[in-house]
């Protein structure tokens, strides 16, 4: 597809440039408050459909919760209209061979869809907690600011650190790492996942008020029965063991526990965990609503620890 300049528009930032370079060059002109380079994604639609091009769904689906799987980065594109969720659809029906093939990335677009939906439905009340925490821990008890040493990346914990450098300097994440990051802030940190969730939106590309706001309230529990958490195991299976090798807190790692044990480190209440009656806020039973991950837990009796293994 030939691409046709974009037209000048009065005020408005230039859109075409010779370079990166130059790209660069005018944004630390326009904004000298923001640090740091450009990030290695590059927008557009040419960018766009030649990720799409590398997308592969079967791979994806066998690999998609690994750091290192086949997923396909295009949630910037997505969230920047630069591809609709339908053309991204359609893209891999006419690549696939079997329904099999197709179906978890076709699931994971259909959880986007679910999450503009539900933002639809309730506004800025996203921004609210939607249900009560199912920890045992009261929601005032949780910080409302962002801890400094994580905003900063220095914590000495080389996994959180390095997603921090990654939100920063990439502006995107892996799922599994906002995932983790997330389940860290909120039940071993005890900040509000409001304080981490409008973090997340400073500096991801793909930031998504719906996606990010109702994901991070999922992982909290105050949008799904039960907190998602995880241990070591799972972190290192998921990173290949990259971060704990180097990690100068690997002798004394928050994680490295039983989830046994983290269930009763980390949260007040233990039945309400396992099988706790969900109790929205506003005093809706909730008959049809299950969010992006709490969904594939209701058909599973594991811990939400588990469901990504
Ligand atoms: C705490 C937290 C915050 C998040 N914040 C955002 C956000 O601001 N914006 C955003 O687009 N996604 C967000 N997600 C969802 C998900 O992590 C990203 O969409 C995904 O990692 C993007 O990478 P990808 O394009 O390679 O995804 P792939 O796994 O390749 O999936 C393809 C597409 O499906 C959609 N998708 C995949 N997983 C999810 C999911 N769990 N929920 C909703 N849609 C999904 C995305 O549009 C994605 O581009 C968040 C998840 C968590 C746990």
């Amino acid at each position: 597809m030939t691409i046709a300049p974009s037209p000048p528009i009065s005020g408005d930032l230039p859109r075409d440039f010779n370079s990166r370079d130059a790209l660069n060059a005018l944004l630390a002109k326009e904004f000298p408050e923001a640090k740091g380079e450009l990030s290695a994604i590059q927008g557009g639609r040419r960018a766009a459909e030649a990720m799409l091009k590398r997308v592969d769904a079967k791979r994806y689906a066998r690999s998609r919760n690994h750091l290192n799987g086949a997923v396909t980065g295009l949630s910037p594109y997505i969230r920047h209209g630069v591809f609709s969720l339908a053309e991204v659809r359609d893209a891999m029906f006419k690549r696939i061979r079997s329904r099999e093939e197709g179906q978890k990335l076709i699931n994971e677009l259909g959880w986007r869809d679910f999450w503009q939906r539900m933002w639809q439905e309730l506004g800025d009340r996203i921004n609210e907690d939607r249900e009560d925490f199912k920890t045992g821990h009261a929601a005032n008890s949780y910080s409302k600011d962002l801890p400094d040493d994580v905003r900063e990346g220095r914590t000495g914990l080389a996994c959180m650190d390095s997603f921090r450098d990654d939100l920063v300097n990439r502006g995107w994440l892996h799922n599994h790492a906002r995932m983790w990051m997330a389940a860290w802030l909120v039940h071993w940190r005890k900040v509000h996942w409001k304080a981490g969730a409008d973090w997340f939106l400073e500096h991801l590309l793909d930031g998504d008020p719906a996606s990010n706001q109702l994901s991070w309230q999922w992982v909290a529990s105050t949008f799904s029965h039960k907190p998602y958490f995880f241990n070591r195991d799972n972190l290192e299976r998921y990173s290949d063991g990259r971060y704990c090798k180097s990690c100068a807190s690997a002798n004394r790692c928050p994680f490295d526990a039983s989830y046994d044990e983290l269930e009763q480190k980390l949260f007040v209440v233990q039945a309400p965990i396992r099988a706790g009656a969900p109790q929205r806020r506003d005093g809706q039973t909730r008959s049809s609503r299950s969010s992006n991950n709490s969904s594939r837990n209701s058909r599973s009796t594991q811990k939400s620890t588990q469901r990504y293994q």
